[in-house]
């Protein structure tokens, strides 16, 4: 049998534009190589009548797509951090971990389908996307054009800060998005200190996949599964069906008291505030995002995205520098 279609990437070195991107896909389908007969687009041009797909059988179509699956099932077991929650915050925070930490096994764990959380619109149901400065800096290291209005940015497109985004960062090979994917609970160990003997510091994460999240009440015996690191970072947005998820788990392992709710909007104030609050708020674990603002009571922003691209920053810089204290205490291991 002659071997299935491969798709040919030229993969170029890092970027002088720098972002440092390694492996970039360029060109990607151009040297599609087809029976043989094409190797770029242009070559299959008017020959429609005689085009074929290479052959394939079925299995080879799941294999495929199972071994590589269960090989990240498995890889990402023992992860070193993990991102609940694949908004723009999330993706912000994994997008420069996944560039500064080559070395780190980073999980992204995300209930929806489509990652992206609420940053494929800029607000309402409108397009633009707007960025206080200096969230625009945000913007140049990725590569994204914007249009300069004084004291902020906008982007043409929501969708097109998104995409970027997750572009980048499923580049990364050291950082597996696991999609359809909820955080059911998380791993807590003891962890008491003087003044909180019932003090707990987060494991890690319990997952189900999101459809069978969706139907305990109706269906039995559908028990999660588990991932294990010393850092996660919760990114789950503001209060509701699926939001504030880890926050809210916080409050009744006793762990904090009470949300604070999250106030009224004042942009002014409410950015500022996500992007210096975002910090480890119990051991093992960071908060960032719209999330915080149920923690800390801070108040809503509107459509304004500056806050949740720094304060993914922020979430990455906070975990980077507990990752390593906690490797010390542990012995440098
Ligand atoms: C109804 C509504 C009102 C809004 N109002 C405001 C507002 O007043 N102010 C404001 O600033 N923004 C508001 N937004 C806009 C915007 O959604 C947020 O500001 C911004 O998207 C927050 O970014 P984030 O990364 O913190 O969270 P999000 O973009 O919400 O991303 C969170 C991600 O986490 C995922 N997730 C949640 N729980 C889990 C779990 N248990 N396991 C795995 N994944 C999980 C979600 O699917 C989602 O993709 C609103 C959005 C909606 C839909």
């Amino acid at each position: 049998m002659s071997p299935p279609a491969a798709i040919h990437e030229t993969v170029v070195p890092a970027t002088t534009n720098g972002n440092g991107l390694m492996g970039i896909k360029k060109d990607l389908a151009v040297k599609a190589m087809i029976n043989g007969q094409a190797k770029t687009l242009a070559e299959m041009e008017n020959k429609w009548e005689s085009f074929t797909f290479a052959p394939i059988r079925e299995s080879q179509v799941s294999r495929a797509m199972t071994r590589r699956y269960f090989n990240d099932l498995d890889t990402y077991a023992e992860s070193d951090i993990v991102i609940v929650g694949a908004g723009s915050c999330g993706l912000s925070a994994a997008y420069i971990l996944g560039k500064q930490r080559p070395d780190l096994k980073i999980a992204i764990i995300e209930a929806g389908v489509a990652p992206g959380g609420g940053a494929w619109l800029g607000g309402q149901l409108f397009s633009a996307m707007v960025m206080r400065k200096p969230a625009d800096v945000f913007l140049a290291d990725l590569g994204v054009p914007y249009e300069d209005e004084g004291d902020f940015v906008v982007v043409k497109h929501a969708a097109l800060f998104t995409s970027t985004l997750l572009s980048r960062v499923l580049s990364y090979p050291n950082v597996k998005l696991f999609n359809a994917t909820t955080v059911e609970d998380l791993i807590t160990r003891p962890s008491p200190t003087p003044t909180n003997p019932s003090a707990i510091s987060i494991a890690g994460v319990v997952t189900n996949w999101t459809l069978v999240s969706m139907h305990h009440d109706d269906q039995s015996c559908m028990d999660p599964n588990t991932i294990n690191a010393p850092l996660v970072i919760s990114t789950t947005g503001h209060d509701g069906p699926f939001g504030a998820f880890s926050v809210k788990r916080l409050v009744s392992m006793q762990q904090i008291e009470k949300l604070g709710g999250m106030r009224g909007l004042d942009m002014q104030s409410a950015e500022d505030a996500i992007v210096k609050g975002t910090r480890e708020v119990v051991r093992g674990l960071v908060v960032g995002g719209m999330e915080l603002s149920e923690v800390d009571g801070a108040n809503r922003m509107g459509p304004t995205f500056g806050a949740m691209a720094l304060s993914g920053v922020k979430a990455a810089e906070e975990a980077l520098r507990v990752f390593e204290e906690r490797k010390m205490e542990n012995g440098g291991n």
